[in-house]
């Protein structure tokens, strides 16, 4: 391990990685870091170039938040983060002393910025981040990885902060856990951390994911702190204060695995994570089938036609038995499972068709 790291993550326990989604104000980015500085060896965050999905939102203060970072750096003694998105904003960064740079999703989803990235950062020697992209695409992940890797850069640790999800997911960026252990299988030696600020979009859930990847062996969390979340000018539904933080950190279990990392990896435990993934997935699906049963329910109401269509359903079960057969589900549980969800189906068409107040 290089020397910016064994200071950032040989402390036996998960490093953390706190502050504001975005630096707003000198105020707010000091008051968050003091309140913060209690937390040895914690990694003061904040945004200063957000990268919004829509345009119109707020886009970060700029330049001015190195500022307030460098002060708030100098006061506390915290080490600093921000993300960087292109080759200006490193040179930036680095004039203002930022100790670690990270890589948006947005940003490692494209080869062209990552390289740009890179380029600006040959020569020197900073830690670097990399979040995982927005598209479940393991390869851009590990290309941006590459590519930093080939300048030269000696520090580089991942963030899982989940994959976008598109409609009625539990999370806001499901997980995906089975991805997160790929990258590792890849790159062995490679600190991992985990943001359930960005997985969850709900601060009320960030203590279990947080503990999942604390049961899953990650190297550290990044947590998004505001003194005054529900004020926040982004993600202000995933933001905690300093004291939640607090009471989330002392209630993580930290176990202690002296089981070889990949023997660990490949566990149980591991596998149970990625089930109950899919189980939310199948299960967020099915609500999505039912959302349009109810639609099909109303047209039919509308147009005086019957809930049950005999030919509809014998062909809904010879197609999808076939596709279930060649993908190597058996034809008895394939039926079973059709007839329950028709059956469930037709409750709700007759839910709509009895009551006026349809979706
Ligand atoms: C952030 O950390 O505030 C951020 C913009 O994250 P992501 O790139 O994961 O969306
Ligand atoms: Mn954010």
């Amino acid at each position: 391990m290089n020397t910016h790291f064994q200071k950032i993550f040989n402390h036996n326990k998960p490093v953390i990685i706190a502050g504001p989604c975005s630096a707003e104000s000198e105020k707010q980015v000091l008051a968050t870091a003091h309140e913060l500085k209690k937390h040895p060896h914690l990694i003061f965050r904040a945004g200063i170039w957000k990268p919004r999905t829509r345009p119109n939102s707020f886009e970060g203060v700029g330049v001015k938040g190195l500022k307030w970072l460098q002060k708030a750096k100098e006061e506390t003694g915290l080490q600093t983060t921000t993300e960087v998105a292109k080759a200006a904003h490193v040179e930036l960064a680095i004039k203002h002393q930022i100790d670690v740079l990270w890589i948006g999703a947005r940003t490692t989803g494209n080869p062209f910025a990552v390289q740009e990235i890179a380029e600006a950062l040959k020569g020197i020697d900073v830690p670097v981040f990399v979040k995982n992209p927005i598209n479940p695409e393991l390869n851009l992940w590990i290309g941006a990885i590459e590519r930093l890797k080939a300048i030269g850069i000696q520090d580089i640790a991942a963030i899982h902060r989940g994959f976008f999800a598109y409609k009625n997911s539990k999370y806001r960026n499901t997980p995906q856990w089975q991805i997160a252990i790929d990258i590792q299988k890849k790159f062995p030696n490679m600190p991992m951390i985990c943001d359930p600020s960005h997985i969850t979009g709900k601060r009320n859930m960030i203590f279990e994911v947080a503990q999942k990847a604390m049961d899953m062996n990650y190297d550290g969390l990044m947590i998004e702190t505001h003194k005054d979340p529900e004020n926040a000018l982004s993600d202000s539904e995933q933001q905690i204060t300093p004291k939640d933080l607090e009471t989330i950190l002392n209630k993580l279990v930290i176990r202690n695995h002296k089981i070889e990392d990949k023997d660990f990896k490949s566990s149980l435990q591991q596998l149970r994570f990625q089930i109950d993934d899919l189980d939310i997935e199948l299960l967020d699906t099915l609500k999505r089938r039912m959302e349009l049963v109810q639609k099909i329910g109303s047209h039919k109401k509308e147009n005086k036609v019957t809930i049950l269509q005999n030919d509809r359903w014998s062909e809904m079960l010879k197609t999808r038995s076939k596709y279930g057969k060649e993908n190597g589900l058996s034809e008895q549980f394939v039926q079973q499972l059709l007839k329950a969800i028709h059956q469930e189906s037709i409750d709700k068409q007759n839910n709509v068709m009895n009551n006026n107040d349809e979706i």
